[in-house]
């Protein structure tokens, strides 16, 4: 049997392939099994920020394995200790503790449960077109009725409202609201941004009423952005999700919290949270981040990015949107079969929705590499 064959016969199906069997990569490049040859604007959805195959990364997971691979966080352990003192260190604000899990949906559903044992109200507000993952309570969430269908009856006390609407936010806000979960930069939603003003109105009417706002970088940190953290750029969250490009690839989440949020112990754990394999990838991972200069890089390659997107003229594109290394070019039309043919041209790169190509190369792309890209996508659109 083939690898796709092999695949289809013995996985349960639950994702919408593409036709390709990838088996190695490095820094923004993946090779197939053929040897064939494509630049990353995927990045694993926004995990591989600091690019594949990063040798002291690799080298830290090796040798972490080797002295001590997992520790249960009943008890002590000095590789955690340092990466949650690194991690307060970076966050904005006074995100001074951290919860660890191992992956955005578990971040999301760990600071649902903190919001409401820390409030002692029910009620989450999130956004229509938000993502937060798939478990039962960061499901309820997610936007999207063909995710939550299947799954029926969702935790109650979540209610949605249009992104970006401080109007329909404070309408929707009551005595009960424990929390407001929000992306600054909506990902799976179609690259949509936030405005600062909007936020800043969240951040006082959180304030006013004793509301957490909880913040969900999973997708947007570490670089993503131009900024270490996006939120940077707009408000200062309660709780910072935290997961996809944490530990340069290896499966690690965390929530950053600051001390508005009490928690019983023994009440939210996790048997791999923390482990020290993970917590060394990470510490490994945000020293890359730092010498090689991602945040900045992600920050000019961006607006270079975004400027040379913008001049390809074609009646096919509404909008073409980007904040660092994420971008978004919106079709009047569905971009399906163009992610197809660039796939062809040896681009790969994300939907978002039906009509948006969403652009997340690794951190470490160059420039060349995104003049070929805006090539492909000259040729791919055609006119
Ligand atoms: C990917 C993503 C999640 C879910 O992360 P998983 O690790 O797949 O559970 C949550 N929120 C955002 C913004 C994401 O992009």
């Amino acid at each position: 049997m083939s690898i796709q064959e092999l695949e289809q016969t013995y996985e349960l199906g639950v994702y919408s392939r593409r036709d390709i069997v990838l088996v190695r990569g490095r820094g923004a490049r993946l090779f197939d099994e053929n040897g064939r040859e494509y630049i990353d604007c995927a990045a694993n959805v926004g995990v591989s920020n600091i690019g594949h195959g990063n040798e002291a990364v690799a080298r830290a997971v090796h040798e972490q394995y080797l002295t001590l691979g997992n520790c249960y966080s009943m008890f002590y352990n000095p590789v955690r200790a340092r990466l949650a003192q690194k991690l307060a260190s970076l966050a904005p604000g006074n995100l001074n503790k951290v919860f660890f899990c191992n992956s955005g949906a578990e971040a999301n559903e760990a600071a649902i449960k903190f919001a409401r044992a820390s409030t002692g109200r029910s009620e989450i507000i999130a956004a229509m077109r938000g993502f937060h993952g798939k478990t039962m309570g960061a499901l309820a969430a997610t936007w999207g009725p063909e995710y939550q269908k299947p799954f029926a009856p969702m935790l109650p006390g979540l209610k949605h409202v249009p992104y970006n609407n401080f109007a329909k936010l404070e309408a929707a806000v009551g005595g009960n609201t424990a929390a407001i979960l929000l992306e600054v930069v909506q990902g799976e939603g179609g690259v949509r941004i936030g405005d600062k003003d909007y936020f800043q109105k969240v951040r006082q009417i959180c304030d006013t009423n004793g509301i957490l706002l909880i913040i969900d970088e999973v997708q947007t940190g570490f670089g993503r952005t131009g900024t270490l953290f996006a939120c940077e750029q707009f408000v200062e969250p309660d709780m910072l999700c935290l997961a996809k490009s944490l530990a340069g690839g290896i499966p690690m989440g965390a929530v950053l919290c600051n001390d508005r949020i009490k928690v019983p112990v023994k009440s939210h754990t996790s048997t791999f949270g923390g482990n020290p394999t993970a917590c060394a990838a990470a510490l490994a991972s945000v020293d890359v981040i730092e010498k090689e200069g991602l945040v900045e890089k992600s920050k000019t390659l961006g607006e270079y990015f975004l400027k040379e997107l913008r001049d390809i003229k074609n009646s096919k594109i509404r909008e073409v949107r980007g904040l660092g290394l994420m971008l978004g070019i919106e079709l009047k039309e569905k971009a399906g079969p163009y992610v197809q043919k660039l796939t062809e041209k040896g681009v790969i790169v994300l939907l978002a929705g039906a009509t948006v190509i969403r652009l997340l190369p690794p951190l470490v792309i160059t420039k060349e590499e995104i003049d070929t890209v805006v090539e492909a996508l000259k040729e791919t659109l055609g006119r």
